[in-house]
Protein backbone atom coordinates (compact mmCIF):
# COMPACT_ATOMS: atom_id res chain seq x y z
CA UNK A 1 0.00 0.00 0.00
CA UNK A 2 1.17 3.33 -0.81
CA UNK A 3 2.89 5.29 2.14
CA UNK A 4 3.37 8.75 0.11
CA UNK A 5 1.48 10.86 -2.42
CA UNK A 6 2.69 13.54 -4.98
CA UNK A 7 0.07 15.72 -5.86
CA UNK A 8 -0.60 18.88 -7.75
CA UNK A 9 -2.59 21.70 -8.86
CA UNK A 10 -2.72 23.06 -12.75
CA UNK A 11 -4.62 26.39 -12.70
CA UNK A 12 -3.68 30.13 -13.02
CA UNK A 13 -3.55 32.58 -10.05
CA UNK A 14 -3.66 29.91 -7.66
CA UNK A 15 -0.80 30.96 -5.78
CA UNK A 16 -3.24 31.65 -2.73
CA UNK A 17 -4.97 28.38 -3.09
CA UNK A 18 -5.69 26.48 0.23
CA UNK A 19 -5.99 23.07 -1.82
CA UNK A 20 -2.27 21.65 -1.47
CA UNK A 21 -2.50 22.75 2.84
CA UNK A 22 -6.20 20.53 2.56
CA UNK A 23 -4.40 17.62 1.01
CA UNK A 24 -1.33 18.02 2.78
CA UNK A 25 -2.77 17.68 6.40
CA UNK A 26 -5.29 15.20 5.03
CA UNK A 27 -2.39 13.00 4.12
CA UNK A 28 -0.45 13.72 7.49
CA UNK A 29 -3.83 12.47 9.00
CA UNK A 30 -3.49 8.95 7.12
CA UNK A 31 0.07 9.09 8.03
CA UNK A 32 1.24 9.49 4.04
CA UNK A 33 4.34 11.17 3.26
CA UNK A 34 2.01 13.65 1.20
CA UNK A 35 4.10 16.29 -1.18
CA UNK A 36 1.37 18.68 -2.81
CA UNK A 37 2.66 21.35 -5.39
CA UNK A 38 1.02 24.18 -7.43
CA UNK A 39 1.85 24.75 -10.59
CA UNK A 40 0.58 28.20 -11.61
CA UNK A 41 0.41 29.03 -15.21
CA UNK A 42 -0.71 31.91 -17.23
CA UNK A 43 -1.54 32.22 -20.68
CA UNK A 44 2.42 33.42 -21.57
CA UNK A 45 3.94 30.53 -19.88
CA UNK A 46 1.35 28.11 -21.30
CA UNK A 47 2.43 29.40 -25.12
CA UNK A 48 5.78 27.87 -24.04
CA UNK A 49 4.83 24.93 -22.05
CA UNK A 50 1.53 23.52 -23.18
CA UNK A 51 -0.62 21.75 -20.93
CA UNK A 52 -0.40 18.11 -22.76
CA UNK A 53 3.77 18.49 -21.91
CA UNK A 54 2.97 19.31 -18.34
CA UNK A 55 0.47 16.76 -17.87
CA UNK A 56 3.20 14.08 -19.77
CA UNK A 57 6.18 15.93 -17.11
CA UNK A 58 3.95 15.19 -14.15
CA UNK A 59 3.88 11.36 -15.08
CA UNK A 60 6.96 11.40 -15.78
CA UNK A 61 7.99 12.43 -12.93
CA UNK A 62 5.60 10.01 -10.85
CA UNK A 63 2.78 12.17 -10.07
CA UNK A 64 -0.10 10.42 -8.17
CA UNK A 65 -2.73 12.71 -8.88
CA UNK A 66 -3.48 16.46 -10.46
CA UNK A 67 -5.83 18.85 -9.75
CA UNK A 68 -7.22 21.07 -12.47
CA UNK A 69 -8.71 24.45 -11.77
CA UNK A 70 -9.42 27.46 -14.29
CA UNK A 71 -9.14 27.70 -17.13
CA UNK A 72 -7.73 24.21 -17.45
CA UNK A 73 -10.88 21.95 -16.64
CA UNK A 74 -12.22 21.82 -19.97
CA UNK A 75 -8.84 21.67 -22.15
CA UNK A 76 -7.72 18.68 -20.22
CA UNK A 77 -10.43 16.48 -20.98
CA UNK A 78 -9.09 15.71 -24.67
CA UNK A 79 -5.39 15.12 -23.61
CA UNK A 80 -6.44 12.16 -20.86
CA UNK A 81 -6.64 7.88 -21.12
CA UNK A 82 -9.65 7.93 -19.73
CA UNK A 83 -12.65 10.25 -18.55
CA UNK A 84 -15.15 9.33 -15.62
CA UNK A 85 -18.50 9.28 -17.67
CA UNK A 86 -19.91 11.75 -15.26
CA UNK A 87 -17.06 14.06 -15.82
CA UNK A 88 -17.52 13.76 -19.80
CA UNK A 89 -21.30 14.21 -19.24
CA UNK A 90 -20.26 17.79 -17.07
CA UNK A 91 -17.73 18.00 -19.66
CA UNK A 92 -14.75 19.36 -17.34
CA UNK A 93 -12.26 17.13 -14.86
CA UNK A 94 -10.90 18.95 -11.61
CA UNK A 95 -9.15 15.30 -10.77
CA UNK A 96 -6.80 13.63 -12.53
CA UNK A 97 -5.80 9.85 -11.17
CA UNK A 98 -2.58 9.32 -12.36
CA UNK A 99 -1.85 5.06 -12.10
CA UNK A 100 1.48 3.40 -11.37
CA UNK A 101 1.44 2.70 -14.95
CA UNK A 102 0.91 6.46 -15.84
CA UNK A 103 -2.08 6.11 -17.53
CA UNK A 104 -4.20 9.20 -16.37
CA UNK A 105 -8.18 9.47 -15.28
CA UNK A 106 -10.12 12.15 -15.08
CA UNK A 107 -13.23 13.22 -12.87
CA UNK A 108 -15.07 15.80 -11.71
CA UNK A 109 -15.37 16.19 -7.65
CA UNK A 110 -17.32 20.15 -7.84
CA UNK A 111 -20.58 18.11 -8.79
CA UNK A 112 -20.21 15.75 -5.86
CA UNK A 113 -18.23 18.53 -3.55
CA UNK A 114 -21.66 20.66 -3.94
CA UNK A 115 -24.05 17.70 -3.48
CA UNK A 116 -22.30 17.29 -0.57
CA UNK A 117 -21.89 20.57 0.63
CA UNK A 118 -25.39 21.46 -0.22
CA UNK A 119 -26.82 18.35 1.82
CA UNK A 120 -24.86 19.26 4.83
CA UNK A 121 -25.76 22.63 5.44
CA UNK A 122 -29.06 23.04 2.99
CA UNK A 123 -30.55 19.28 4.04
CA UNK A 124 -34.13 19.35 3.52
CA UNK A 125 -34.18 22.58 1.53
CA UNK A 126 -37.52 23.15 -0.84
CA UNK A 127 -36.06 22.33 -4.58
CA UNK A 128 -39.10 22.11 -6.28
CA UNK A 129 -38.09 25.80 -8.30
CA UNK A 130 -34.11 26.38 -8.18
CA UNK A 131 -32.58 29.44 -10.00
CA UNK A 132 -29.08 29.35 -10.78
CA UNK A 133 -26.55 32.31 -11.99
CA UNK A 134 -23.90 31.30 -14.06
CA UNK A 135 -23.53 28.24 -16.29
CA UNK A 136 -19.78 28.36 -16.66
CA UNK A 137 -17.18 25.40 -15.50
CA UNK A 138 -18.80 25.72 -11.50
CA UNK A 139 -21.76 26.28 -12.82
CA UNK A 140 -21.92 23.26 -14.95
CA UNK A 141 -20.66 21.44 -12.05
CA UNK A 142 -23.50 22.95 -9.70
CA UNK A 143 -26.34 22.24 -12.59
CA UNK A 144 -25.85 18.71 -12.71
CA UNK A 145 -25.57 18.54 -9.08
CA UNK A 146 -28.87 20.11 -8.31
CA UNK A 147 -30.33 17.87 -10.79
CA UNK A 148 -28.95 14.74 -8.54
CA UNK A 149 -30.36 16.66 -5.59
CA UNK A 150 -33.98 15.95 -7.26
CA UNK A 151 -34.48 19.60 -7.96
CA UNK A 152 -37.91 19.95 -10.07
CA UNK A 153 -37.55 22.76 -12.14
CA UNK A 154 -33.89 24.19 -12.50
CA UNK A 155 -34.04 27.75 -14.52
CA UNK A 156 -30.78 28.91 -15.48
CA UNK A 157 -29.59 32.67 -16.06
CA UNK A 158 -25.94 33.48 -17.79
CA UNK A 159 -24.85 36.78 -19.44
CA UNK A 160 -23.91 34.14 -22.20
CA UNK A 161 -27.37 33.32 -23.29
CA UNK A 162 -25.60 30.94 -25.52
CA UNK A 163 -24.23 29.18 -22.38
CA UNK A 164 -27.05 28.84 -20.54
CA UNK A 165 -29.23 27.62 -23.20
CA UNK A 166 -26.48 25.12 -24.12
CA UNK A 167 -26.29 23.47 -20.17
CA UNK A 168 -30.64 23.44 -19.97
CA UNK A 169 -30.39 21.48 -23.28
CA UNK A 170 -27.56 19.30 -22.37
CA UNK A 171 -29.18 18.13 -18.41
CA UNK A 172 -32.64 17.73 -19.53
CA UNK A 173 -36.34 18.78 -19.97
CA UNK A 174 -36.76 20.06 -16.34
CA UNK A 175 -34.27 22.73 -17.21
CA UNK A 176 -34.86 26.07 -18.93
CA UNK A 177 -32.62 29.12 -19.93
CA UNK A 178 -33.83 32.24 -19.31
CA UNK A 179 -31.96 35.72 -19.97
CA UNK A 180 -30.73 37.84 -17.40
CA UNK A 181 -33.62 40.50 -17.67
CA UNK A 182 -35.95 37.76 -17.08
CA UNK A 183 -34.98 36.83 -13.88
CA UNK A 184 -37.39 38.91 -11.56
CA UNK A 185 -40.27 36.52 -11.96
CA UNK A 186 -37.99 33.47 -11.61
CA UNK A 187 -36.31 34.71 -8.47
CA UNK A 188 -39.66 35.63 -6.83
CA UNK A 189 -41.11 32.10 -7.36
CA UNK A 190 -38.41 30.11 -6.19
CA UNK A 191 -37.15 28.06 -3.55
CA UNK A 192 -33.71 28.88 -3.56
CA UNK A 193 -30.83 30.65 -6.02
CA UNK A 194 -27.41 29.87 -6.48
CA UNK A 195 -24.71 32.01 -7.31
CA UNK A 196 -22.45 30.40 -9.32
CA UNK A 197 -21.12 33.57 -11.57
CA UNK A 198 -17.49 35.48 -9.51
CA UNK A 199 -19.84 38.41 -8.67
CA UNK A 200 -19.25 38.64 -5.19
CA UNK A 201 -15.37 38.11 -5.30
CA UNK A 202 -12.96 40.94 -4.41
CA UNK A 203 -12.30 41.21 -8.75
CA UNK A 204 -16.17 41.49 -9.26
CA UNK A 205 -17.72 42.91 -6.39
CA UNK A 206 -21.99 43.35 -6.49
CA UNK A 207 -24.62 40.83 -6.62
CA UNK A 208 -25.83 39.33 -9.49
CA UNK A 209 -29.24 40.04 -8.41
CA UNK A 210 -31.12 42.52 -6.69
CA UNK A 211 -31.74 40.98 -3.44
CA UNK A 212 -34.85 42.60 -2.76
CA UNK A 213 -36.41 40.07 -5.05
CA UNK A 214 -35.40 37.78 -1.87
CA UNK A 215 -38.72 36.40 -0.35
CA UNK A 216 -37.03 35.43 3.28
CA UNK A 217 -38.56 31.82 3.06
CA UNK A 218 -36.10 31.94 -0.44
CA UNK A 219 -32.80 29.82 0.51
CA UNK A 220 -29.75 31.58 -0.91
CA UNK A 221 -26.65 29.42 -1.69
CA UNK A 222 -22.97 30.80 -3.52
CA UNK A 223 -20.36 29.31 -5.21
CA UNK A 224 -17.75 31.97 -4.13
CA UNK A 225 -15.61 31.35 -1.37
CA UNK A 226 -13.34 33.87 -1.27
CA UNK A 227 -14.75 36.09 0.64
CA UNK A 228 -16.88 33.33 2.06
CA UNK A 229 -19.22 35.75 2.99
CA UNK A 230 -20.47 37.44 -0.25
CA UNK A 231 -22.21 40.25 -0.29
CA UNK A 232 -25.54 38.43 -1.94
CA UNK A 233 -24.98 36.05 1.39
CA UNK A 234 -24.69 39.26 3.95
CA UNK A 235 -27.72 40.21 2.33
CA UNK A 236 -29.78 37.52 2.25
CA UNK A 237 -28.52 36.64 5.80
CA UNK A 238 -30.12 40.32 6.83
CA UNK A 239 -33.30 39.64 5.17
CA UNK A 240 -33.56 36.09 7.11
CA UNK A 241 -33.05 33.70 4.58
CA UNK A 242 -30.77 30.31 5.06
CA UNK A 243 -27.81 30.60 3.27
CA UNK A 244 -24.84 28.27 2.41
CA UNK A 245 -21.51 29.73 1.48
CA UNK A 246 -18.94 28.15 -1.08
CA UNK A 247 -16.98 26.42 1.44
CA UNK A 248 -18.44 23.48 1.88
CA UNK A 249 -18.46 22.67 -2.25
CA UNK A 250 -14.54 23.60 -1.51
CA UNK A 251 -13.91 21.53 0.95
CA UNK A 252 -15.89 18.54 -0.30
CA UNK A 253 -14.27 18.16 -3.53
CA UNK A 254 -10.75 18.46 -2.22
CA UNK A 255 -12.17 15.35 0.21
CA UNK A 256 -13.57 13.05 -2.90
CA UNK A 257 -10.16 14.25 -4.87
CA UNK A 258 -8.50 12.83 -1.87
CA UNK A 259 -10.25 9.49 -1.77
CA UNK A 260 -9.30 9.18 -5.95
CA UNK A 261 -5.94 9.81 -5.37
CA UNK A 262 -5.04 7.71 -2.17
CA UNK A 263 -8.29 5.22 -1.87
CA UNK A 264 -8.48 6.60 1.80
CA UNK A 265 -11.58 8.89 2.56
CA UNK A 266 -10.69 11.98 4.42
CA UNK A 267 -12.82 13.16 7.07
CA UNK A 268 -15.63 15.94 6.72
P1 LIG B 1 -16.33 30.80 -15.41
O1 LIG B 1 -15.68 32.03 -15.93
O2 LIG B 1 -16.07 29.50 -16.09
O3 LIG B 1 -17.92 31.00 -15.43
C1 LIG B 1 -18.57 32.11 -14.89
C2 LIG B 1 -19.90 32.29 -15.64
O4 LIG B 1 -20.63 33.34 -15.00
C3 LIG B 1 -19.71 32.70 -17.10
O5 LIG B 1 -20.50 31.85 -17.91
C4 LIG B 1 -20.18 34.17 -17.14
O6 LIG B 1 -20.76 34.52 -18.36
C5 LIG B 1 -21.19 34.18 -16.02
N1 LIG B 1 -21.43 35.49 -15.42
C6 LIG B 1 -20.50 36.37 -14.97
N2 LIG B 1 -21.10 37.44 -14.43
C7 LIG B 1 -22.45 37.22 -14.53
C8 LIG B 1 -23.59 37.97 -14.15
N3 LIG B 1 -23.48 39.16 -13.53
N4 LIG B 1 -24.81 37.45 -14.41
C9 LIG B 1 -24.93 36.26 -15.03
N5 LIG B 1 -23.88 35.51 -15.42
C10 LIG B 1 -22.65 35.98 -15.17
O7 LIG B 1 -15.95 30.74 -13.88
P2 LIG B 1 -16.07 29.47 -12.93
O8 LIG B 1 -14.85 28.65 -13.03
O9 LIG B 1 -17.39 28.84 -13.18
O10 LIG B 1 -16.03 30.15 -11.48
C11 LIG B 1 -17.12 30.89 -10.99
C12 LIG B 1 -16.93 31.08 -9.50
O11 LIG B 1 -17.01 29.81 -8.85
C13 LIG B 1 -15.57 31.67 -9.11
O12 LIG B 1 -15.76 32.62 -8.11
C14 LIG B 1 -14.82 30.47 -8.55
O13 LIG B 1 -13.88 30.85 -7.57
C15 LIG B 1 -15.97 29.70 -7.92
N6 LIG B 1 -15.70 28.26 -7.72
C16 LIG B 1 -15.91 27.76 -6.49
C17 LIG B 1 -15.67 26.42 -6.24
C18 LIG B 1 -15.87 25.88 -4.87
O14 LIG B 1 -15.37 24.79 -4.59
N7 LIG B 1 -16.61 26.56 -4.00
C19 LIG B 1 -15.25 25.57 -7.28
C20 LIG B 1 -15.07 26.13 -8.55
C21 LIG B 1 -15.30 27.48 -8.76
Amino acid sequence: MTRSLLLGLIGEGISASRTPRMHEDEGAAHDLTTIYRTIDIGEESLASVPLNELLASAVRLGFDGLNITHPFKQQVIELLDEVDPVARRIGSVNTVVIDEAGRTTGHNTDATGFARGFEAGLGGAARNRVVQIGAGGAGRAVAFALSELGVGELTIADISAERAQDLAAEIGDHVRAISTSELEPAITSADGVVNATPVGMAAFPGTPFDTSLLDTQTWVADVVYFPLETQLLAEAKAKGCRTLDGSGMAVNQAIDAFELFSGRRADP
